[in-house]
């Protein structure tokens, strides 16, 4: 492949960045303007004509399918393996890290990743066995808490003691947390950061190697950096001047986890020397979604300030959908891809977007009784369901007897008799004498401690465990999670309960067997790692993104966060309403509601043709019905960009004049536009529209103090006035 296969398909800033001489480089630029895509190019072009070794690239994203398309990318274009190359997430390339170098990390060879599921789990425990009211730290809280110290680089024993009661608890809680991941060889996401750059930081030969090893050092996404990942990368390339960002503040997400957008002006200062490339065109959007975007963005304030412009046409304006409620939204939007897929569109080149994880519930639903496949991104991931994670629990436990977070999860998973008091008993002493779990255990059970059956039903358990450590080895990785799953009893466990879930449950595990099989085992794993320890990092790891690819065609459900850096040809952003999206934490805050505009602008920037906008005027959320106000957001889109759509064709139909002043509610033809009425909960309003018949009626009233609403007239009550 020659050089300009390479450049060709570039525009001239984006040439220019690709082919720079080696310096640092910032290419600040808005969505779809080929971001990415440079920093891809910028790869390919080291390779093949600066002729650097992939073994010295470094390039890090936010997903796990980023970091596999951009291998792949690079891969394509120069037809070579990129194996050598280290490319992947900052959690990804942490824990690679430590794995080589767990002894310079002072951690055990064996050291084990937990999720934020087993980490809140681990914390609850603990706060129980100090004693702690749940209800003053609350242990959500706590989980927080520690993160947010760990992704600033403070430790237990950084923080002063001020004396203060809370703070003093928190500060406990800290320290403890710290001392039984130690002592069991756990580490938490953060911790993967933090110690990475500790590791890296506090060894003078570990740091040399790795800041000539990495010669060129990559970041796509870089607004989203937080502290400690952003210092993680000062050390690799400090006086250097090697580091190659590409980033938009416009689409800064995660400052509420500890993004910083500071590191974009840090970046500027530190790498003075560094070419700043900015990117105009966008290729990704029509003119009209460009032209919306722009304007929401613009509400923002204090912004670095960019220019978007595109050559494609203005294409179809946006479409705004008021639904009744979350189910006519639903539906709307279920019926919409059904037509998109008749008219013989790829179902992948679809995408749900909303705000929170719970909404996807309705669309899986109606898309399930539709037939049509979809899958869920984030969310639910597969690796965290429940019985996963049960089955996970038995391999992760059978390899390292010290996982407490495993032995908690399965002990009595599924029931074998063991009583809270008998696990009482054991975390009592496990706490007392700094021992794991499963070392209290078997203390105690030599110490003829319990009762015969609570006694039985251990053994039963450390029989289990210990045969299936036997089991494992030489045997391929598919036998040894089938023997897990096998001697565990999981699947009977499973088919017990009642109706789908069970059922559901079980076709996982086996699913699981099935990942097992195909899971691609990374033959050039410098860590010496059993191929069960590299399956069970992945499986924590692995933000489930990746399995989008083994299921080829099906629509794309995910929430704006997880969009980000994606594109797809029609896109649905559902719930546009005010408390849910802006979400009600944000309204009142105005740093929270500038980031939650961005991710605004995030979510409809990824629509290439068509988007549409919906929201529902009724919305049931955790059991209460709302009546929710649209969207601030879609004030602020330009009203030549919208059209709303209207599902009936008689959009005001004519009606016949009030007949009896006295009459409420029900049959049609008592409305006519311009008729005030009373609602009990809305106050006073106006009719504008009333569409429907029968059961189906309804009206559009404009009420005073509750704003535009459509009501159905067999449910409202409404008064005439
Ligand atoms: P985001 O901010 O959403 O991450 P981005 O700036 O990274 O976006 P890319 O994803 O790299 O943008 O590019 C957007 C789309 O435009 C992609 O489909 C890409 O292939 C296409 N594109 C970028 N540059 C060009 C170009 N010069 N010619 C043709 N297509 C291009
Ligand atoms: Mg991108």
């Amino acid at each position: 492949m020659d050089v300009t296969a390479i450049i060709d398909s570039l525009n001239d800033a984006q040439r220019q960045a690709v082919s720079a001489p080696s310096r640092s480089m910032l290419v600040l630029a808005g969505a779809g303007s080929g971001k990415t895509r440079v920093l891809v190019h910028r790869i390919a072009w080291l390779i093949q004509v600066e002729h650097i070794s992939p073994h010295n690239i470094l390039a890090v994203t936010f997903t796990n399918k980023a970091a596999k398309e951009m291998r792949g990318r690079v891969e394509e274009l120069l037809n070579i393996s990129a194996r050598a190359m280290w490319i992947g997430t900052f959690h990804g390339l942490a824990h690679r890290f430590l794995r080589q170098h767990s002894e310079e990390a002072k951690l055990p060879s064996t050291f084990q990743v937990i999720d934020s599921d087993d980490q809140l789990r681990l914390i609850k425990r603990l706060m129980k066995a100090m004693n702690i009211d749940d209800t003053r730290w609350p242990p959500k809280q706590m989980v927080w808490f520690i993160n947010a110290q760990k992704d600033e680089g403070i430790r237990a024993s950084h923080i002063q003691e001020t004396g203060d009661l809370y703070q003093q608890k928190k500060l406990e809680i800290y320290r403890a947390y710290e001392d039984l991941c130690k002592r069991s060889g756990l580490i938490d996401f953060a911790e993967l950061l933090l110690r990475a750059h500790e590791t890296l930081r506090d060894n003078t030969e570990l740091l040399a190697f790795y800041r000539d090893r990495f010669q060129h050092v990559h970041v796509d996404e870089f607004q989203d950096t937080n502290t400690i990942q952003y210092a993680w990368l000062r050390l690799l390339t400090e006086g250097k001047d090697n580091l190659f960002v590409v980033g938009d503040d416009d689409q800064s997400i995660y400052g509420w986890r500890g993004a910083k957008i500071e590191n974009m002006f840090n970046f500027q200062k530190q790498y003075p020397n560094h070419l700043l490339v900015r990117l105009e065109q966008n290729y990704r959007s029509t003119g009209n979604i460009l032209k919306a975007s722009n304007a929401l963005i613009a509400c923002n304030e204090g912004r670095m300030g960019k220019a978007l412009h595109t050559d494609d046409g203005d294409g179809d304006l946006i479409s705004l959908y008021s639904a009744f409620n979350e189910q006519d939204e639903a539906y709307f939007v279920v019926e919409r891809i059904r037509k998109w897929v008749a008219e013989g569109n790829s179902r992948a080149d679809a995408a749900i977007l909303y705000r929170s994880n719970a909404q996807s519930r309705l669309f899986e639903e109606k898309l399930m009784a539709m037939g049509m496949p979809y899958r869920v991104y984030g969310g639910l991931r597969f690796f965290d369901r429940m019985e996963i994670k049960n089955a996970l629990a038995y391999l992760h436990l059978s390899a390292h007897k010290g996982n407490d977070a495993a032995f908690e999860r399965i002990i009595n998973t599924p029931t074998r008799g063991i009583g809270t008091k008998t696990i009482d008993n054991i975390r009592h002493l496990a706490r007392e004498q700094q021992m794991t779990l499963w070392q209290a255990m078997i203390s105690l059970l030599k110490a003829g401690h319990f009762t015969p059956r609570a006694e039985n039903a251990l053994k039963g358990f450390v029989l289990i465990i210990n045969s299936l450590t036997e089991q494992s080895e030489g045997a391929e990785l598919y036998q040894q999670v089938k023997n897990a799953i096998e001697k565990s009893n999981l699947i009977e466990f499973y088919k017990k309960e009642k109706g789908d879930k069970g059922e559901a449950r079980v076709e996982n595990l086996e699913e699981l067997v099935n990942a097992a099989r195909q899971f691609d085992y990374d033959a050039s794993n410098e860590e010496n790692q059993s191929e069960l320890d590299i399956f069970l990092a992945h499986a924590a790891l692995e933000s489930g993104d990746a399995q989008g690819d083994a299921f080829d065609d099906c629509v794309q459900l995910m929430t704006l966060h997880s969009a980000k850096g994606l594109e797809f040809p029609l896109v649905f952003m559902v719930g546009l309403e005010e408390g849910l999206f802006p979400s009600q934490q944000s309204v009142d805050d105005f740093a929270r509601l500038e980031e939650e505009r961005r991710l605004c602008y995030v979510g409809m920037t990824r629509a290439m043709k068509y988007l549409y906008m919906t929201y529902a005027e009724s919305r049931r959320l955790y059991g209460k019905e709302n009546y929710p106000r649209p969207s601030r957001f879609l004030k602020e889109i330009p009203a030549e960009q919208l059209q709303e759509i209207r599902l009936r064709a008689n959009v005001s139909k004519p009606v016949t004049p009030v007949k009896s002043s006295k009459s409420t509610l029900g049959t049609s033809g008592r409305y006519q536009l311009g008729q005030r009425v009373k609602h009990e909960k809305f106050g006073e309003g106006v009719v504008l529209q009333v569409d429907g018949d029968g059961a189906q009626e309804r009206v559009q009233v404009n009420f005073a103090d509750a704003g535009m609403k459509w009501l159905m007239l067999s449910y409202a009550k409404l008064e005439l006035l």
